[in-house]
Order: C-alpha cells, then sequence, then structure tokens
C-alpha cells in the first residue's frame, strides 16, 4: 500500500489513523454486529454516534448552549440559499466578494431578496482581503456575509469585518478546526465538511437559536428551514449517517491532537514552511497578499504555464498529488489541511527546491 501525499482541495485527505478505525469497524461497529451504513437512523447505538458528534463539536469549538449544532445534506452550496430563505427578515443582506465562494452565495441571495456586495476585491483577481474596518453596511440589512477562508484564491480573513451591530454569517468550508473561533462573533457558521473534516455528503451549520423563525415565506422548502431541522435534532428525515460517524472519529482525532490552540500551531508551523520557500525562491511564487495568506491553501506559479504543467506532472510523478490550480487561477495550489502532515510539506518543498535547481 501506498500513500501519497495528497495536496487535493477538496475531497481532501484524512487522517490515517481515522481511515483505519473506520476499517476496522466497518463490518462490525462495537458489536452491534453491522457497519454504521446499515443501521437504523433511528437507533440507540446510531444516536450515540450522532450525539457524541454534536458534543465533541461543541467541545472543541467552544460554542455556547445558545447555539444548535445541525448536520445536514445538500452541501456548502446549499446554504447559499437557505441562508437568505432563513435569516432574510427585512429582505436585505450585505455580501463581501472576496472570491468565487462568496459570489455564487451573493448571487444565490438575490434570488431571495437585495443582496448588497458591499465590498470586493475582484479588481486584483481576489488576491487580497478589501479593508472591512468601515463598510457601507445597509442599516436594513439582517446579515453580513463573509467567505472565512477563500479555497481558490488562498486568502483568509485575519480580522472580522465591523458589522457596525449586524450578524456576521460565514462559509468556513475550508478552515473549520484550523484554530480556534470565537463562536459569539458569529450568527451563523456553516462548513461542507469534505476539506477539512470528513467525507462529502454532510454540511454542518453553527446557528445562534434566536435566529431559528417559524414565519418563513411560504415557499421555503420544509427541508431548508433550520427549524425543522432544529426541531428534530438533525433527525427529520434521513441524515448522511456514514459521513457523520466519520466526522466523529475526526472530531476526536483532532481533540487528541490538542485542540484547535493546537492545530493552529501545527497549521502555522506547515504554512510557514512552504511560504517561506515561496519568498526565497527565484522560481515560485505565492499569489496572494502576504497579510492575507490563507494557512490552508497555497496558490503559487511559475509565470510559466508551461513549466507549471512540468512541475504538476513531475509531482505527481514523485507522490505530490493533486498540486494543479483551480481550473480559474491556474498554476498550482497545496491544500494543506488539518491532515496534512508536516513531513507531507517538508517533502514538498525539497521536490520544488529540486525541481527549481533542475529547470534554472
Ligand atoms: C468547497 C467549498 C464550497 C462548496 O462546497 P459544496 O459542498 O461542494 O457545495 C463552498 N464554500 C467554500 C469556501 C468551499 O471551499
Amino acid at each position: 500500500m501506498a500513500r501519497v501525499f495528497n495536496f487535493s482541495a477538496g475531497p481532501s485527505v484524512l487522517p490515517e489513523v481515522v481511515l483505519k478505525q473506520a476499517a476496522e469497524e466497518m463490518l462490525d461497529y462495537k458489536g452491534s454486529g453491522m457497519s454504521v451504513m446499515e443501521m437504523s437512523h433511528r437507533s440507540k447505538v446510531y444516536d450515540n454516534i450522532i450525539k457524541e458528534a454534536e458534543k465533541d463539536l461543541r467541545d472543541l469549538m467552544n460554542i455556547p448552549s445558545n447555539y444548535k449544532v445541525l448536520f445536514l445534506q445538500g452541501g456548502a452550496s446549499q446554504q447559499f440559499a437557505a441562508v437568505p430563505m432563513n435569516l432574510m427578515k427585512n429582505g436585505v443582506a450585505d455580501y463581501i466578494i472576496t472570491g468565487q465562494w462568496a459570489k455564487k452565495a451573493y448571487e444565490e441571495a438575490q434570488k431571495y431578496g437585495k443582496a448588497n456586495a458591499i465590498a470586493s476585491s475582484a479588481d486584483k483577481p481576489f488576491s487580497y482581503i478589501p479593508d472591512v474596518s468601515d463598510l457601507p453596511i445597509s442599516d436594513d440589512a439582517d446579515y453580513v456575509y463573509i467567505c472565512h477562508n477563500n479555497t481558490i484564491y488562498g486568502t483568509a480573513y485575519h480580522e472580522l469585518p465591523n458589522t457596525k451591530g449586524k450578524i456576521l454569517v460565514a462559509d468556513m468550508s475550508s478552515d473549520i478546526l484550523s484554530q480556534p473561533v470565537n463562536v459569539e462573533d458569529y450568527g451563523l457558521i456553516f462548513f461542507g465538511v469534505q476539506k477539512n473534516v470528513g467525507p462529502a455528503g454532510v454540511v454542518v451549520v453553527i446557528i445562534r437559536e434566536d435566529l431559528i423563525r417559524d414565519d418563513l415565506p411560504a415557499y421555503v422548502p420544509t427541508m431548508l428551514k433550520y427549524k425543522t431541522q432544529a426541531d428534530n435534532d438533525s433527525l427529520y428525515n434521513t441524515p448522511p449517517c456514514y459521513g457523520i460517524y466519520i466526522c466523529g472519529l475526526v472530531f476526536k482525532w483532532v481533540k487528541e491532537m490538542g485542540g484547535l490552540a493546537a492545530m493552529k500551531t501545527h497549521n502555522e508551523k506547515k504554512a510557514q514552511i512552504l511560504y517561506d520557500f515561496l519568498d526565497s525562491s527565484k522560481m515560485f511564487t505565492g499569489t496572494v497578499v502576504k497579510k492575507d495568506r490563507s494557512l490552508m491553501n497555497v496558490p503559487f506559479v511559475t509565470g510559466n504555464e508551461e513549466l507549471d504543467a512540468k512541475f504538476v506532472k513531475e509531482a505527481t510523478a514523485a507522490g505530490f498529488v493533486n498540486l494543479k490550480g483551480h481550473r480559474t487561477v491556474g498554476g498550482m495550489r497545496a491544500s494543506i489541511y488539518n491532515a496534512m502532515p508536516i513531513e507531507g510539506v517538508e517533502k514538498l518543498v525539497e521536490f520544488m527546491k529540486d525541481f527549481e535547481a533542475k529547470n534554472s
């Protein structure tokens, strides 16, 4: 068995110990005589799995008791619609456009109300985070929306926008559990789990209870009402049972690693190794303004498309896979999520140094 160093942006690398445990428990989960895939979502044994997953996530993120945690389907993209459907009371929301995912969320919200783009970094292809200290927040905005880590462009917020008292909503799909979060800064956080937590098919919503409403427009589907999901503890219908189980194993792994503060140290160490090399290399350069760099997604280029392609090809052959940049950006991107070991980044940098020496 040869495991590669997988730099995929998502679905992405998972902790090896988690995959091994899942394999061990595949045929007989804790004496139940069946796989987690095969059991009723209403059974006692599954109830323990989902409750424990929620408890571990609450512990890790220090989620206050007046927030609900929902395990849902439909991916992060479905939340682009669910958020405006559920949170627009005045029918107005302000969006900060820092990349493709924020833009998609903004465009989707326009179907349900007035979505304003109050800041954008589209002018320099999303290579920075705009100044968010004094934005033209709408007086009647129901919320301000951000994408906390921009998976495609490799930027992240290191300071939150001044929302002038409005509720902050964040898509944290690609940096959840990578560092501590003060949940109380947000009205709602959501994340598709397939970047940093588990297999595709689960999206988690963390929502302050007072934002869960019943007085929604008649067109809002039952399944997309947070109230439906909250009242039924994410078990209104069959949840993505197996995916939630894997998420639960990953939550335990993050706890064992020392929690979010330790995860942050681990991620900073990895990112620094790569960014330090990019800053010293004569061939490779990072594409993002330094102060806005992401700890999770690191895009870089050589400035020569043929050389980029050669690099990706040779890296793949050497066991460093999924380094090709997003189709809209080109170049390369190394996604170095929680489960990427330091060794993976160290070896990648060695390989890059060697490639540079041979090709310049
Ligand atoms: C991947 C990603 C999405 C889309 O997730 P889906 O689950 O495929 O809908 C949305 N936002 C961010 C920040 C992402 O990284």
